[in-house]
Parts: C-alpha cells; sequence; structure tokens
C-alpha cells in the first residue's frame, strides 16, 4: 500500500459530485487538500468540514478552469507548505446540451472543449513538471465511458473525453521512465450534479437520466480514486471502467417499471 497520510492532492472541481467526495475521502485518509472550482462559497464550506472533521489543512481557489490565464494564476498562488503536490485528481468537468452535432450550441461546445481539455491540459502542464523533478507523483484523470463509446447526441461531450483518454494514454508513454503514475477513471452514469448542468438547470429531464435504475455516487468513483492511489509504488492502475449494473453501454441501461 502507498500510505496516503500527510500527501499533498489537488483535486479540480471539488465543488460538487465526484470531485466534492474525492476531497472528503482524502481527508478521511489524512491528505492535505487543494480544493478547485468556481463555487467559492461551497469551497469555504468544504473546507471547513474537512479541516475540523479531520485535521487536514486545505488550500481552496476559486477560478474558471478554462482560461489558462486563470490556472496559471492559481498555481503560482499555491502556498508554499503546499507546493510538494503527490496527487493531482484532474476532475473538472462539463457536458453541456444533447443536441445533433448539426443543430448544436456552439457556445456549449467551447465550454466543454475549453473545461474537458484544455482546463485539464494547463493544470497537468502546470503541475507535472514539479513531479518530474521530484520523480514522484500521481496524475489521476475523470475520463467516461463517453471516451470509450460515442453515443447520438453525445458528439461534442464524447470528443472532449476521447481527447481525456488520449491525454492520459501519452502521459503514460511519455511518464514511463519516470516513477510518476498516470490513471483514467471511465465511469457511466453517476448521479451528481452533472445532468442539471448538462440540461441547464432543467430538473425533470436531468432525473429521467437515472430513472428506473440505480446509478453510481460521487462516493462510489470516489473510492476507485482512492484505491488506484493507494496501491503500492509499483502498481499503476492505467484504466478503471465503471458502471451502474444496471447499465452495459453509453445506450443500453435496464430500467425498471
Ligand atoms: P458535477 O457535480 O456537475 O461537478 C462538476 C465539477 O466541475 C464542479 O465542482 C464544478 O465546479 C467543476 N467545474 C465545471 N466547470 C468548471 C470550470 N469552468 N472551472 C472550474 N471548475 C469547473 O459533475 P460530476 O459528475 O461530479 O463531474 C465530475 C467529472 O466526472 C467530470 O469531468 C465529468 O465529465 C465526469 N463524469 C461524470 C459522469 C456522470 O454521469 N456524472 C460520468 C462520467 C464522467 P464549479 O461549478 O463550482 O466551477
Amino acid at each position: 500500500m502507498t500510505e496516503l497520510k500527510g500527501k499533498i492532492a489537488i483535486i479540480t472541481g471539488a465543488t460538487a459530485g465526484i470531485g466534492r467526495e474525492t476531497a472528503k475521502l482524502f481527508a478521511k485518509e489524512g491528505c492535505n487538500l487543494i480544493l478547485t472550482g468556481r463555487r467559492e462559497n461551497r469551497l469555504l464550506e468544504l473546507k471547513e468540514e474537512l479541516e475540523h472533521g479531520h485535521g487536514v489543512s486545505v488550500s481552496i481557489h476559486a477560478f474558471d478552469i478554462s482560461s489558462r490565464f486563470a490556472c496559471e494564476e492559481f498555481v503560482s498562488s499555491i502556498p508554499e507548505e503546499f507546493r510538494e503536490i503527490g496527487i493531482l485528481v484532474n476532475n473538472a468537468g462539463v457536458g453541456r446540451g444533447m443536441d445533433k452535432l448539426h443543430e448544436g450550441s456552439m457556445d456549449d461546445w467551447e465550454e466543454m472543449i475549453d473545461t474537458n481539455v484544455k482546463g485539464l491540459l494547463y493544470i497537468t502542464r502546470l503541475i507535472a513538471p514539479g513531479m518530474v523533478k521530484r520523480n514522484i507523483g500521481h496524475i489521476i484523470n475523470v475520463g467516461s465511458i463517453a471516451g470509450q463509446e460515442v453515443y447520438p447526441g453525445g458528439n461534442i461531450y464524447c470528443a472532449s473525453k476521447y481527447a481525456v483518454h488520449a491525454i492520459s494514454q501519452a502521459l503514460r508513454m511519455e511518464l514511463v521512465d519516470t516513477s510518476l503514475r498516470v490513471t483514467e477513471i471511465a465511469p457511466g452514469m453517476v448521479e451528481t450534479e452533472f445532468s442539471v448542468v448538462r440540461f441547464h438547470g432543467d430538473k425533470e429531464r436531468a432525473n429521467n437520466v437515472y430513472k428506473g435504475l440505480d446509478p453510481l455516487t460521487g462516493a462510489d468513483i470516489a473510492d476507485l480514486i482512492i484505491f488506484a492511489a493507494s496501491r503500492p509504488a509499483h502498481v499503476q492502475i492505467n484504466e478503471v471502467i465503471v458502471m451502474p449494473t444496471a447499465q452495459a453501454t453509453a445506450t443500453i441501461a435496464h430500467r425498471k417499471g
């Protein structure tokens, strides 16, 4: 086992869903955390909860990950005592819309590509050099089954998650002569704020995504992230594809009633 206690982990997109649950589990393991997202009030609440509940130190940074400038500012503002980062969880991401490509919103496309691809790239480019220099670190990218198979209406979201898959594979090849590890977690349906965001606040439409089946939870994915991070140093979990038991592919699910 790799001891997690005392390690420093960055989790992007920690204000909701998978990222928030991952922050809670890392704190329970005794990790000090750097947490990001745009909603500062949520970051403040989480910092308070984790510092008091687990006696760890939490540094919070509210910024838009799709802005290269904001990412650069974030990394240069990380406090000295948090700089030896051991784990980077690239989790922040967004789905927008389910329109056919020829009817799609270019604003939605830009948000998905700028957040899911460029945001992940900026943070990785800025954090990985320190890991390479210290020859220790673990980069965990939250991809999706949408990065393994395409579905109608998924077009640009799928393209962005195929990019996460490609980037994860390239990183693993390029870092093979270091002690760094690269893991991609590719979930199917997870009930978080994801679908509400995807359908621009339409809660009824979002609820229908999970209707009649038991979806995964943010905590289920956090569990896998912790599992990957805590393997012995010589064990690299390359990819985990995980779905609810009632889901077989991006388009096949069994719903009761
Ligand atoms: P969520 O509950 O909507 O959480 C998304 C997180 O990303 C939030 O903390 C959000 O923070 C952050 N984020 C989004 N855009 C951002 C931006 N421009 N700048 C900074 N932070 C941003 O969704 P989730 O399901 O936990 O999603 C987490 C990851 O899992 C995503 O990469 C998603 O693609 C992936 N995933 C989800 C599912 C699913 O079914 N839910 C399945 C497969 C993969 P703020 O809004 O505060 O900025």
